[in-house]
């Protein structure tokens, strides 16, 4: 059976053979010039590879479109980026180039390296660098599928709850989950190629957190980094990608939590890129010069969870209590639990001994055996208290440090900004936080147009947006603890997004 992704790619490059150009595609031909910048901080460490801000200005006579990535955490309250960034790259912009602020997008691709301190001037270079070598272009969209470097970090659990995969805590015991959350295998693909066929820029949305590092432990644009790096290096000179993060919320690289191997995003990034790179070859570019950019400012609720952090606190105290006294320590638990691993019916001395004490009419082997099962035992069920009380603690501080923002902010609303932009058939909405994948699931089924796509991480930061559902488990996971917005959140935002889906 063919699937919906596949079913998409092959319509849209049908109809860009085939099809006759919508009515207002026939606008005059787009603009489009690109540029990289070198952001890395060369004070901080080693580095495995660079980090970039990347610009791409889209113009036809009315309307400037500006895209903007960068190889950092957040736009923004957390990492290196200060929080006055944007408003200064947009003044400056708008001073020296007339670009309007409001028809710029700053996207953080979410990889946790190090920028340099000066990153907003380098971003205004490489702004003013695209803005001053626009050459006319052909777009084209479509979508390509990658399902094998990523997985979905929340866990349902056996008791209804759910947990999340960090390197903050230890997971929960195997036998209690039951099954993982959706991901989102779509890349979504705009490509920009000059008049005479050779590509110029190439977007690509996916979402999973670029968090997995390299073998060195050097500074890294992480899997983006090097998926973009391979998509540069086969398309014509000069081509530049832009890595626009997804709804990668609750979306880990796969084997995230690897102890055997040192973890390396360039294998990951590698196949990432080489996706893309399929997907391009089935899109065909044409003159098509619709482009359009809406901005909108939403209020959205602050989160209330006063009570919740009550009811964790006495959680918490309870499974302090449930710690039981054992006998043994670390010391002398780690080889029993090896022993009694290895030789199940006889971990105390060679099977010939207890079956000498069974001719002999006792059983001493058997019965210190049971004993020591005993005490393995409470010691274990002590360890897996203690790693839920690492997670307990972990996000409960977090739930502390935004209730407390959330009181110190003054307003029970917190205003963030939504922009949707259209290039030809590439349709994207963006949302100043962390969504989870399954709200970009959900905008791009309800959406009038093929190919809609969702980019989190853009223009600002406000933490985790996980779904209202997601919310019902505030406190057991870090996308509902690292919070700042009640469950209503999420209908304002995409009854918002539906509209501005419709005047694009
Ligand atoms: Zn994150």
């Amino acid at each position: 059976m063919m699937n919906a992704t596949r079913f998409r790619t092959l319509l849209i490059t049908a109809c860009a053979v085939v099809g006759s150009p919508p009515s207002d595609a026939l606008a005059a031909r787009l603009r489009a010039g690109v540029a990289k910048v070198d952001i890395t901080n060369t004070g901080a460490g080693p580095i495995n590879d660079p980090l970039f801000v990347k610009a791409l200005v889209i113009k036809d006579d009315a309307t400037t479109v500006v895209v903007v990535t960068v190889d950092a955490v957040a736009i923004g309250e957390i990492g290196h980026i200060r929080n006055d960034y944007l408003s200064k790259v947009r003044s400056r912009l708008e001073k020296e180039l007339g670009i309007k602020p409001q028809s710029v997008l700053v996207n953080a691709s979410h990889c946790h390296g190090v920028v340099c301190a000066d990153v907003d001037e380098r971003t205004f270079q490489a702004v003013k660098q695209a803005a001053s070598h626009l050459v006319p272009v052909n777009v084209g969209a479509g979508v390509g599928h990658e399902n094998r470097i990523m997985e979905n970090r929340r866990l349902r659990l056996k008791s209804g709850k759910e947990a999340d995969v960090r390197h903050a805590y230890a997971l929960p015991p195997d036998e209690e989950v039951v099954g993982t959350g959706p991901v989102d295998p779509e890349i979504g693909v705009l490509r920009l190629d000059r008049e005479d066929g050779r590509t110029l820029a190439v977007v690509y949305n996916f979402a999973c957190h670029p968090i997995m590092g390299v073998p060195s432990g050097g500074n890294t644009a992480d899997l983006t980094g090097f998926a973009s790096k391979a998509i540069e290096d086969n398309l014509s000179d000069g081509t530049i990608a832009l890595f626009l993060q997804g709804c990668g919320g609750d979306v880990n690289p796969a084997l995230y939590k690897d102890v055997d191997n040192p973890r390396n995003a360039e294998p990951l990034g590698n196949l990432l890129g080489l996706s893309t790179l399929r997907a391009l070859k089935t899109i065909r570019s044409k003159d098509d010069g619709r482009l359009k950019v809406i901005h909108e400012t939403i209020a959205l609720p602050r989160a209330d969870v006063a009570k919740r952090i009550i009811a964790m606190e006495s959680e918490q105290q309870a499974l302090l209590q449930s710690l039981q006294g054992t006998s043994l320590n670390l010391k002398t638990f780690l080889p029993l639990a090896v022993k009694y691993g290895v030789s199940g019916d006889y971990p105390s001395y060679y099977s010939h001994r207890y079956m000498s004490e069974k001719a002999a009419g006792r059983d001493d082997l058997t019965r210190l055996d049971a004993e020591n099962r005993v005490n393995m035992k409470q010691y274990v069920d002590n360890i897996h208290i203690m790693e839920q009380l690492t997670r307990t603690q972990t996000n409960l501080a977090l739930l502390r440090k935004h209730q407390a923002d959330n009181a110190a902010a003054g307003s029970k609303t917190v205003d963030v900004e939504v922009l949707g932009v259209r290039v030809g058939d590439f349709v994207l909405v963006t949302f100043p936080g962390e969504l989870t994948v399954q709200t970009g699931l959900d905008v791009k089924q309800a959406s009038p147009h093929d190919l809609t796509f969702v980019a989190g991480y853009t223009n600002g930061y406000i933490y985790y947006a996980p779904t209202a559902e997601q919310l019902k488990n505030v406190g057991g996971a870090q996308e509902d603890s690292d919070c700042i917005l009640a469950p209503e959140w999420q209908k304002i935002y995409e009854d918002t997004v539906a509209e501005l889906l419709k005047k694009l």
